[in-house]
């Protein structure tokens, strides 16, 4: 069974591009499918045109939620009720062309575990597409384990990994960097990124900024180490100045009285507690770890066993 996860908020326009299209796709790939929808807290007609498709065609499934919960949210209430042995996830906008989930499957068929998009173009706005290349870019260089740029949520996942991801019960999720995190075998798969199909976007420059702090503070120490590479730094000029102070009074030189002293005192101080904030960040960071409980590995399988082993730890 195959099954294709659609977050919708709001995209009465796109119910029926999405009911024609899906349908050709999903027959023509010749295998038994279902479509999980996520009515994400919709206020337009999203959840009567969904109600009436399903009502007609058993294989779409409908979860409602009780309000807006946000995308990745989403995407994530329609992994839990998923039960496809392969599992795809694409928005409801369709500028992910679902033509390609059957390449994509293929792909899958030659041994991987997980095949996600990676966007070569992308017909949106210079300023949107530049923010969108920041943001990756940012959390990329950040990120303690390798995350693919211009990748989105847009992949097909063995249910194995599925699980996983299910597993990580992350409050804050950022899952094209969970699923990057969970390793297992993986590939990109290039294609062009359309523009929306119908309506507008649905993600405001608010979300965006949002799933990229989900990213950073998911995936990084990096800006409590910054607290502590600042404090580090203002001590050590602080040290700096006063050997220089102390070499200049030795030659001579008389700057105004208390001037020097403030100086010093000042960057000294200021060192010592950024020093100590990123100190105290450095125990949060840990806490954070230890509280989000993210397993130490992932097992992906065990050869010489006949028993399903553990596979997390
Ligand atoms: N979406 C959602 N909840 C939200 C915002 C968006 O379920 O709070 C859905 C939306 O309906 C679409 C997908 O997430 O199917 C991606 O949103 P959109 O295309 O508006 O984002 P963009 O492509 O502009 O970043
Ligand atoms: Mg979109």
């Amino acid at each position: 069974m195959y099954s294709l996860v659609i977050p919708l908020y709001n995209e009465e326009l796109m119910v029926p591009v999405l009911r024609t299209r899906l349908t050709a796709v999903l027959d023509s790939m010749g295998m038994p499918w279902e479509i999980v929808f996520v009515d994400d807290g919709s206020k337009d007609k999203t959840r009567d045109l969904l109600h009436e498709w399903q009502l007609g065609e058993s294989r779409v499934v409908v979860v409602h939620l009780s309000r807006n919960f946000g995308h990745q949210a989403a995407v994530i209430a329609g992994l839990e009720h998923s039960r496809g042995e392969v599992v795809a996830i694409i928005d409801g906008d369709l500028q992910d062309p679902p033509e390609i989930l059957s390449a994509m499957h293929d792909k899958l068929q030659e041994g991987y575990d997980v095949v996600y998009g990676v966007r070569k173009n992308r017909k949106e706005g210079r300023l949107l597409k530049f923010c969108y290349w920041l943001a990756y870019r940012i959390i990329n260089s950040l990120a303690e384990c390798m995350l693919p740029e211009d990748s989105g949520d847009f992949c097909t996942m063995r249910r194995c990994v599925v699980d996983k991801m299910l597993e990580l019960k992350e409050h804050f999720p950022y899952l094209r960097g969970l699923r990057a995190w969970l390793g297992y075998r993986q590939i990109s798969f290039e294609y062009d990124r359309g523009a929306r199909a119908k309506g507008g976007s649905k993600y405001s420059l608010r979300d965006l900024v949002k799933l990229t702090r989900d990213g950073i503070f998911g995936f990084t120490r990096l800006p409590m180490k910054l607290v502590r590479l600042a404090g580090t730094g203002a001590i050590a000029f602080s040290c700096l100045y006063f050997l220089f102070l102390l070499i200049s009074y030795c030659l001579g030189h008389r700057p105004p009285a208390g001037f020097s002293t403030l100086i010093v005192v000042a960057c000294l101080f200021a060192g010592a507690q950024l020093f100590s904030i990123g100190l105290l960040g450095e125990y949060v960071c840990r806490i954070y770890e230890d509280v989000r409980g993210r397993p130490r590995y992932v097992v992906s399988s065990v050869a010489g066993r006949n028993e399903k082993s553990n596979p997390t730890a």
